[in-house]
């Protein structure tokens, strides 16, 4: 197989050559003293990342499977489903899916969730007489790059919660922004923040990561039916003996162990002002050429969605660059297919980079 091109998409991104060298170790046991060693070691890392002192646990799936993990575990009586792009609408249908009562508060592709708006749905929900008891938002909305203000979302809910005493979960998706866009769990007060690893941080695809709350073991504690395999008092359970429910990706693990090392060598602030030096490189760059998606004050550090206002043939471009500087981009996102194209300026990408990028794309236009 010719050697695929490397990677410049809102994930998977690319990935460091040592990490991926690093899941050629010889394998593991799972219930044996290495693997508890292993994920002994690696929680420590995980909450400074998630900037937690909840357990965080570890999933051997993508994303989405904490999406059910956090409807299931989470969601007693309806939810609120906040939708503003691709994966707020797929967190809404699994929360349908699982038979978990909802209602959306749904925005237009493209603008972000505000405070206000949650505020207001929980207020008329409130008065209707059917309260809801959690709230699901995406911080990154990958499909549009839009960043939505999540601390000032939770300000909005805490007041409901004081009113109403009785808790509303915050669950939030972090996939495309933790490790890359500052995500202050406890600070902000989020009960679920789930993340997967093939995004910001930068490791090959297949774990998930979910910092979970007391309030929402709690929660879970007063559902009954949960299911098995994403159930989070199940993931509690073999945590305490530093374990995983069922056997874990150890290759994946052995990446996340030397990628948690490198993350926290670079440190967190410079991990995020890296990631907004790219974000300002690319948006800059396409405010010139084309437009970007996001209104300003709500861009995404971490994935640009460049409007295709000059109709470019986006097939035709990622040949060319493929062809030239050896990088793919993505194209827009479901319905915003060909509308946009995206950049993902994420996890170990540098600014030197996006310029060589952005300079092959303006070659690609005959502006070069
Ligand atoms: N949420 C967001 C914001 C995403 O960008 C993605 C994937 O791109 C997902 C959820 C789903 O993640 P996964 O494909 O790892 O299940």
């Amino acid at each position: 197989m010719a050697k695929p091109p490397r990677l410049f998409l809102p994930g998977p991104t690319a990935v460091a050559d040592e990490v991926l060298e690093a899941q050629a170790r010889r394998l593991i046991g799972h219930r044996g003293p290495e693997i508890a060693a292993l994920l002994e070691s690696i929680q420590p890392r995980l909450r400074q990342v998630f900037q937690t002192d909840h357990r965080v646990y570890v999933s051997t799936s993508s994303a989405t499977g904490l999406f059910e993990a956090a409807a299931r575990s989470c969601i007693r009586e309806r939810a609120l489903c906040c939708v503003n792009g691709a994966f707020s609408e797929r967190w809404a249908e699994v929360v349908e899916a699982n038979g978990k009562a909802h209602a959306r508060l749904e925005v237009e592709w493209g603008a972000p969730i505000l405070a206000d708006h949650v505020d207001e749905a929980l207020g008329e929900a409130a008065a209707d007489g059917a309260p809801f008891d959690a709230v699901t938002v995406v911080h990154n909305e990958t499909s549009t790059g839009v960043t939505s203000p999540v601390d000032e979302i939770a300000a909005a809910i805490r007041a409901h919660e004081r009113k109403r005493g009785e808790p509303i979960l915050l669950l939030v998706d972090t996939v495309s922004s933790l490790g890359g866009i500052d995500v202050r769990t406890d600070e902000w007060g989020l009960d679920v923040c789930l993340t997967g690893g093939q995004k910001c941080l930068a490791i090959p695809p297949g774990l998930a990561f979910a910092a979970v709350s007391d309030r929402a073991l709690e929660r879970a504690s007063s559902i009954p039916d949960r299911g098995w395999y994403f159930d989070f008092l199940i993931y509690e359970k073999y945590l305490e003996r530093s374990q995983t429910p069922a056997t874990p990706a150890v290759t994946l693990l052995y990446a996340l162990d030397l990628q948690l090392d490198r993350i926290l060598a670079e440190g967190l602030g410079a991990r995020f002002a890296r990631h907004r030096a790219m974000a300002d490189h690319v948006r800059s760059w396409a405010l010139d050429r084309f437009d970007v998606l996001a209104p300003e004050g709500y861009r995404s550090d971490s994935v640009t969605a460049v409007v295709n206002t000059r109709e470019i043939d986006v097939g035709a471009l990622n040949a060319f660059l493929a062809g030239t500087v050896d990088w793919i981009v993505s194209n827009g996102y479901a319905k915003l297919k060909d509308k946009t194209f995206r950049i993902g300026h994420m996890g170990d990408h540098t600014v030197e980079e996006c310029a060589e990028l952005t300079g092959a794309i303006d070659m690609f236009l005959g502006e070069g």
